[in-house]
């Protein structure tokens, strides 16, 4: 039955605050490729972590391979292993809603194949997030500092600054020069290229993102210049640094990007919680506790802290709760476990305020999964808030207001939107 919150959900437009999009360059260039579409995203990890032979995983995402039937055949064990994880229900989904496939077997994918057009049409990158997928925008991290307009689509596709290799302490310093226009020398020197990297591109950006922790712990600690620059020194010089060295660089440099994005108004996004890929991630750098020195230290700063730091999600309610300058960020979260988030939804409304959680990032490069993960998470948004109507602790009204703000109000807000897009249109003009 059809509820007046389910109608809401399914018509509001998402503030997506994570993806890594492709541009509009990688959508004309892809090769239509039905098993691509499908699979070449998340659940590859699935299907690895099942039991599949990688070489097996390969194949199935080369679209240079028209042999759909052989490329499917190999891993239909393991699909039907991984069907209905949060990945492989968002295979489903995309298969369905793309393709009209009620059931991913191989004659369903051959046929499918068979009626894709021998390119995708330039528009379709832009009209599959914003119309089929209904979002406001979208936010994505191409791992870059360089933040530019993007003419696909101004309003709509934003890019956050990447701070990761700062954070890791293994930035390049042939492509600082070339960015910032600086050659480091020391320190000071390297604290000039990263405030031109903000002034050119801190405007333009919606916010600044890191990763690091799939390099190292999101444990920080305040470091002194007098214990940094010897080993910038090392590593100017072409030296192998340790890894406690590097870290120490590295939560130097995070320092500075907290700050500079304090100054530039922009938010701070950090990567806590589960890992993309497989057979590699240490579950003690990943916990958000990890980062309280640094909430303690900048409490000018607005961190919004990604992926319920899966599966330390409880801590991250916490931090929430306690830290004014904690925002929580549910992308690519209901896909890795979606149980997990549909609990974490009605735990976090009951502790921490909700003007400070955002409902969803697909975490994705293709547009279609993008929209498949929305899917997941709108009907799982409806689930959580109908299990509280239910429960007689909100009122249909109040969980209409509820999904408002965490699809929508909160992130326009945080975000400083119409700010940055003001930013974006002034710089047209200043380029015409
Ligand atoms: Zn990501």
């Amino acid at each position: 039955m059809s509820t007046q919150l389910q109608e809401f959900v399914s018509q509001i437009k998402i503030c997506d605050t994570h993806e890594h999009m492709w541009k509009q360059e990688s959508w004309e260039a892809d090769k239509p490729d039905i098993l691509s579409e499908i699979f070449d995203n998340y659940v590859l990890a699935d299907f690895v972590t099942a039991g599949l032979p990688e070489s097996d995983k390969e194949r199935l995402r080369n679209s240079s391979n028209p042999d759909i039937s052989a490329r499917f055949q190999s891993v239909e064990t393991a699909w039907k292993a991984i069907q209905f994880t949060g990945y492989g229900q968002a295979c489903s989904l995309i298969a369905k809603k793309f393709f009209g496939i009620e059931e991913i077997t191989c004659h369903s994918l051959v046929q499918a194949q068979d009626s894709l057009p021998i390119q995708w049409e330039a528009k379709d990158r832009l009209a599959i997030l914003r119309d089929e997928g209904g979002f406001h925008h979208i936010q994505t991290d191409d791992s870059s500092w360089e933040c530019i307009r993007d003419e696909s689509g101004p309003d709509f596709f934003l890019y956050d600054l990447s701070w990761a290799t700062f954070c890791s302490g293994t930035f390049d310093l042939v492509s600082l020069r070339e960015y910032s226009g600086i050659e480091v020398r020391n320190l000071n020197s390297l604290k000039i290229a990263m405030e031109k990297l903000f002034s050119l591109y801190g405007p333009l950006a919606i916010a600044v993102k890191s990763q690091h922790a799939y390099n190292r712990t999101l444990v920080w600690k305040e470091r002194s210049e007098e214990e940094v620059s010897p080993l910038l020194q090392k590593r100017i010089k072409g030296k192998e640094l340790t890894t406690e060295e590097k870290n120490c660089i590295g939560d130097w440099c995070w320092a500075r990007g907290v700050e500079h994005a304090i100054e530039h108004n922009l938010p701070f996004k950090i990567h806590t919680g589960y890992y993309a890929g497989y057979n590699r991630m240490p579950i003690n750098f990943i916990r958000a506790g990890n980062l309280c020195p640094l909430l303690a230290k900048y409490p000018k700063a607005r961190f919004v802290l990604m992926h319920i730091s899966y599966p330390y999600q409880e801590e991250l309610i916490a931090l929430a709760k306690h830290y004014r300058n904690v925002w929580v960020d549910m992308c690519w979260a209901w896909s890795i476990n979606p149980h997990a988030c549909t609990d974490f939804l009605r735990r976090y409304l009951h502790a921490a305020p909700i003007n400070k959680l955002f409902a969803f990032g697909g975490d994705t490069y293709r547009p279609r999964a993008a929209v498949a993960y929305s899917i997941q998470a709108r009907n799982r948004v409806v689930q959580a808030l109908k299990k509280e109507i239910d429960n007689g602790e909100i009122t249909e009204k109040q969980s209409i207001e509820i999904a408002q703000n965490i699809l929508q109000n909160n992130q326009l807000e945080c975000f400083d939107y119409n700010g940055r897009i003001q930013a974006l249109e002034s710089e047209k003009c200043k380029i015409e």
